[in-house]
């Protein structure tokens, strides 16, 4: 079970990156997203509403207390920093672990979560986005697998074409 963290939502200013960060979480396989930072039921409906149209059986919820769910969360805990261990380096690691929750920031990050996370994990030692270092470290965590995943149910799928736009109503 994967789980994505993410921290510090603010409405209307993060409304794009935090809905981007559910849906890479969605199509890149993990199991659900729990956003924290102030409540957003738009963001909520959003991510949901991409799962009902397009199949799977990703989870969207709110928690406001960020740190019970790192604390009582029942696997390891896996924070993306810049100023944490290479993830090329730690992710035969943490590969073996089933349980996951991995936890995102955004402007600003509240610095206890250094000391409260099993590990913190870095794409690249240089600043970039939370969308692009989650994507990394599932596509490293999977080992590529993710990038064949089936989505179940839903309304449509996409026919893969060279060129143009191809769906289809299940
Ligand atoms: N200034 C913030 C801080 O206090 O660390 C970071 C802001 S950054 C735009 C938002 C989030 O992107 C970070 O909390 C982290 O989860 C992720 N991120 C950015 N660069 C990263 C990197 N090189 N490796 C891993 N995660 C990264």
């Amino acid at each position: 079970m994967i789980t994505i963290l993410r921290l510090g939502h603010r409405p209307g200013r993060d409304a794009r990156l935090s809905t981007h960060v559910g849906l890479t979480a969605r199509a890149l396989g993990a199991d659900s997203v729990i956003m924290s930072g102030e409540h957003d039921e738009k963001l909520i409906e959003s991510i949901k509403e991409v799962t009902k149209e397009w199949g799977g059986s990703f989870q969207v919820s709110y928690e406001k207390n960020w740190k019970k769910v790192i604390k009582n969360f029942p696997g390891v805990s896996v924070h993306l920093t810049m100023y944490g261990l290479p993830v090329q380096k730690k992710i035969k690691e943490i590969g073996q672990k089933k349980d996951v929750l991995v936890v995102v920031g955004g402007e600003k990050v509240p610095s206890e979560i250094y000391q409260l996370v099993d590990y913190n994990i870095a794409v690249t030692s240089q600043p970039h986005s939370e969308v692009a270092a989650l994507a990394i470290f599932l596509h490293e965590y999977f080992k590529g697998k993710e990038l064949d995943k089936e989505f179940s149910g839903g309304r449509i799928r996409i026919v893969p074409q060279e060129r143009g736009k191809k769906t289809v109503e299940k």
